[in-house]
């Protein structure tokens, strides 16, 4: 199984892919968490996606597709994969498929989460992220028992930098121009479906489930 989760930041892409692998043993692959890490552990790579990631814009498109080239040729990813964040834009999509046909992969499904534009905002300024395992929480939406402790595994939840209403518009509007073209691009490969977001996290993944014919 080799999937894209599509959908514009904060869709909820993050919480899916993470039901998603448990019930398909498949790898969660986010270029997001990648670059978070490589920030986190102050690498040349955490330098440069910084500056780009706190002014909400992208990562340049050859530092990204450098990334995942490197992490698609590795043997694990023979068990499948869910693609979360990537591709982002029409360069990184023609990428991609260069990187599957080395790799002798194909395309599963390009599931796309709709959330309507006056949405995304309330769901990323409320998300918490557990520092140790990268679950996803929301204040309102999806809360930890415990306020501040991941249901998970124990560890201390924060606030992305990014995650800001300000932030948000950045992302989102980067997101109108560069990576929205993606839903044609993949609607003509006929892979692409789509999955109302707007709906409870449970009934999100019945769909995404459902769309994968499991
Ligand atoms: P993405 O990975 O697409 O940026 P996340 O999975 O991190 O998005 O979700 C963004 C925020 O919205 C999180 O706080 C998450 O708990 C919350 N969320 C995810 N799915 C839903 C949903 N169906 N309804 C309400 N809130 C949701
Ligand atoms: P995400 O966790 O998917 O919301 O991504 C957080 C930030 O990481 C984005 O706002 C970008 O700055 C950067 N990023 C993640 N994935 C990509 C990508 N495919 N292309 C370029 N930048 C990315």
């Amino acid at each position: 199984m080799h999937i894209i989760l599509m959908g514009p930041p904060g869709a909820g892409k993050g919480t899916q892919a993470t039901n998603l692998v448990k019930r398909y043993g498949i790898l969660h692959i986010s270029t997001g968490d990648m670059f978070r890490e490589a920030v986190k552990e102050g690498t040349p790579l955490g330098k440069e996606a910084k500056s780009y990631m706190d002014a909400g814009k992208l990562v340049p498109d050859s530092v990204t597709i450098g990334i995942v080239r490197e992490r698609l040729s590795k043997p694990d990813c023979r068990k499948g994969f869910i693609l979360d964040g990537f591709p982002r834009t029409v360069e990184q999509a023609d990428a991609l498929g260069e990187i599957l046909k080395d790799n002798g992969l194909q395309l599963t499904a390009v599931l796309n989460i709709n959330v309507p534009t006056e949405d995304l905002i309330e769901r990323a300024v409320g998300r918490r992220i557990c520092k140790s395992c990268g679950h996803s929480f929301h204040v309102k939406f999806n809360p930890t028992k415990v306020e501040g402790v991941c249901d998970d595994c124990g560890g201390e939840t924060y606030q992305r930098a990014d995650d800001s209403a300000d932030t948000m518009k950045s992302r989102l509007s980067v997101y109108e121009s560069s990576t929205r073209p993606l839903i044609e691009y993949y609607r003509k490969a006929g892979v692409y479906k789509e999955i109302d977001g707007r709906q409870d996290i449970a009934k999100v993944e019945a769909d995404l489930s459902a769309a994968l014919g499991a």
